[in-house]
């Protein structure tokens, strides 16, 4: 027998046999090994672990404990739920069966009446069931006629038998005689599933088209460990309570209403307040590190974005042009920048007025796709906190440095601590998305680079993130979902001033081209304030809170005067403050404040009256302590100004 050579993550090289399988190498590695031992990867392939191996490859055994063991226990589950819901609704028709970020999902298909949450427990319960049983998840390639008699007039599998073949073949996993369509790598038998949850069912368009018929997409998760899986759901829970589009529908923040238009965001009174603390502060802090704020139009003329490159490089995510009937296309600007463009070339520049700063909240259109819109955190209309510096070729680095000192300021200013820095390249393969000039991109990558480590900072290299005339640096966060997410962005271009034929005098006399750098501080309002909602659990800091104050006379007869004094009196100070006048219970009303999350409620009685006196209850805590109104208004006063947390 011919032998081959396979290679291990850590270098070392051993021979084997040709057609051994990777879990006969995963054996002869070490019998706990091949326990833990849940698929393979060849060549960074995930293959499955009787997956026989020919010729010579890297090989890397993939175990319990990792990220791929997680995808492939997930994989499984997905094929057993298939197993188990045929089993229960014979007639039944399958579209995706597919793992996610935490978990596994499958669209089915029901002609009278779809399957709703009440049924997930009967379905569940027949999956433990297999799982005991221990069934083999049998894989096959197979013909595709052999296929399409199988999955017996599935219209859907039908259609994913055609995307699938190759050859004329496809793979599938027999389960139990039950025929499932899937190209994803399961382990050999469902014991190894262990521990399962069918978590949520939601609709889901065939192919996330809205013109197709909707499907019933059930969600669920699972685990090698009962443990484990105990802990995502926890997670999940937690992940719930923070999630900005639960907290923005209780706290009456904001809404989107597919009817009205998909991913147009409406700000009620209190998430406007909250977008307006969040402009104000921004263009303050602006201006005090030298930005000039402009205000330019959302409209421009195509041509404006054919000289930028957007057209031929953005166009996708570009609302369609208006044709004015006049000759005349204009377009709903993407980005910022030609805008912004136009200001600097408004006037005839000297080397004396660089670094010239121009910021602005600039409103943008993106058309991004419907299945990836989710609340204010990916939207069709937006605005950035957008700032444009022109600078001379030799300021780079230092403007570069100011633009973060800036960022880290505004971080502290949020209490933003939990961030990390990504450096995002071109893709030099994909000409499309990326401006074609290979001596621009090496050296703006490896001057930012340069930067960066200059300072001393951490990052990780991402290639085919950068925008498509330079490269980036990238703030990214997590959500409250676990999902990453880019906040702040920080961009080299030196591709903008030529194409739109920037320049300036210089000391010689001479016409000199300005760098731009593009920059957003903290990312658009929309995702800024989805992010702050999920940090903050909706508990914002006084000095962002839509409602800061809410004072409850005891009696309203009685006190409701003094209430309506006090509030006048922090309302001069710009204090947001409201008096609840309403005829209820007075516990009623605290616990009515409690849940709006406002941070001070104060109760005033006879004798708060007549000790000019407030009795403060700050939110979170249990008890309240009583104060005069003077002292509590000068220390909110001081807490709101410096942006305290308390
Ligand atoms: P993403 O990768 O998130 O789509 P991008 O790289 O296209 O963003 P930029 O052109 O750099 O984004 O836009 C500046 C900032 O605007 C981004 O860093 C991001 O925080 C925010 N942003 C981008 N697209 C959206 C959107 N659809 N909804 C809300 N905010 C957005
Ligand atoms: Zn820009």
């Amino acid at each position: 027998m011919a032998e081959i050579k396979i290679e291990f993550p850590d270098g070392s090289v051993k021979p084997f046999e040709a057609g051994v399988s990777v879990l006969d190498i995963a054996k002869s590695i070490s019998t706990s090994l091949a326990k833990k031992a849940v698929a393979g990867k060849l060549d960074d392939q995930l293959v499955r672990l009787d997956q026989k191996i020919e010729q010579g490859a890297k090989v890397e055994i993939v175990t319990k404990d990792s990220a791929d063991g997680n995808v492939v226990n997930w994989n499984s589950a997905a094929l057993v739920l298939t197993a188990a819901i045929k089993s229960i609704y014979p007639e039944v028709h399958f579209g995706e069966i597919d793992n996610g970020e935490h978990g596994f999902y499958v669209d089915t298909d029901k002609t009278d009446q779809q399957i709703s949450v009440d049924q997930l427990p009967a379905i569940e319960d027949k999956m433990k069931e297999m799982i005991k049983s221990k069934i083999a998840l049998k894989h096959e390639l197979v013909s595709v006629d052999d296929a399409l008699a199988s999955v017996d007039g599935d219209p859907y599998q039908a259609m994913i038998i055609k995307r699938n073949a190759q050859d004329n073949q496809v793979s599938v996993y027999d389960i139990d005689g039950k025929i499932v369509v899937s190209d994803n790598v399961a382990l050999l038998n469902t014991a190894d599933i262990k521990a399962v949850k069918l978590l949520s069912v939601a609709g889901a368009y065939w192919e996330g088209k809205s013109s197709n018929p909707m499907l019933q997409r059930i969600y669920g998760t699972s685990f090698y460990k009962q443990k484990e899986l105990d802990a995502e759901l926890v997670r999940q829970q937690e992940a719930r309570e923070r999630d900005h589009r639960v907290i923005g529908n209780n706290l009456d923040l904001f809404f989107v209403d597919p009817k009205v238009g998909a991913g147009l965001p409406y700000w009620m009174p209190n998430g406007a307040t909250i977008r307006r603390t969040i402009e104000r502060y921004i263009i303050d802090k602006e201006v005090k590190h030298g930005y000039q704020h402009v205000y330019t139009p959302v409209l421009m003329n195509l041509d404006a974005y054919k000289t930028s490159g957007h057209w031929q490089h953005y166009r996708e995510d570009m609302f369609p042009p208006m044709d004015m009937g006049d000759g005349e296309m204009l377009e709903l600007r993407p980005m910022n920048c030609p805008s912004h463009i136009q200001v600097y070339k408004h006037h005839i520049r000297s080397y004396r007025e660089l670094p010239i700063r121009i910021a602005e909240l600039g409103m943008m259109h993106r058309y991004e796709k419907s299945g990836a819109l989710s609340g204010l955190q990916r939207v069709r209309e937006m605005t950035l906190n957008d700032g444009h510096t022109f600078v001379a070729p030799d300021q780079i680095q230092d403007e570069f440095k100011k633009v973060l000192q800036l960022m880290v300021e505004v971080y502290k200013d949020f209490n933003i601590t939990d961030y990390s820095f990504r450096l995002s390249y071109r893709d030099p393969k994909n000409t499309e998305k990326y401006f074609d000039d290979d001596e621009m991109w090496n050296h703006s990558q490896s001057m930012l680079k340069a930067a960066m480590d200059d300072l001393g900072l951490d990052y990780v290299e991402a290639e085919g993130e950068a925008a498509f005339y330079g490269p980036k640096l990238d703030v990214q966060t997590k959500t409250a979902l676990g999902n990453e997410e880019t906040l702040s962005t920080i961009q080299l271009d030196f591709m903008l001033p030529k194409q739109f034929d920037l320049h300036y005098v210089g000391a010689d006399g001479e016409e000199h081209r300005p760098v731009m750098i593009h920059r957003g501080l903290v990312s658009t309002m929309e995702r800024f304030t989805a992010y702050l909602i999920e940090m903050y659990k909706g508990a914002f800091p006084t000095w962002l809170a839509p409602k800061q104050v809410t004072i409850i006379p005891v009696k309203d007869d009685l006190h409701g005067e003094y209430a309506d004094q006090l509030r006048q009196k922090m309302v001069d100070q710009d204090i947001r403050a409201e008096v609840d006048h309403r005829n209820e219970k007075m516990g009623y009303k605290i616990r009515e404040a409690q849940t709006q999350k406002v941070p001070y409620i104060l109760v005033v009685g006879d004798d708060e009256l007549e000790a000019d006196a407030v009795s403060v209850r700050h939110y979170g805590e249990e008890s309240s302590k009583s104060e005069s109104s003077a002292e509590f208004i000068d220390n909110l006063v001081n807490e709101i100004a410096t942006y305290s947390r308390e």
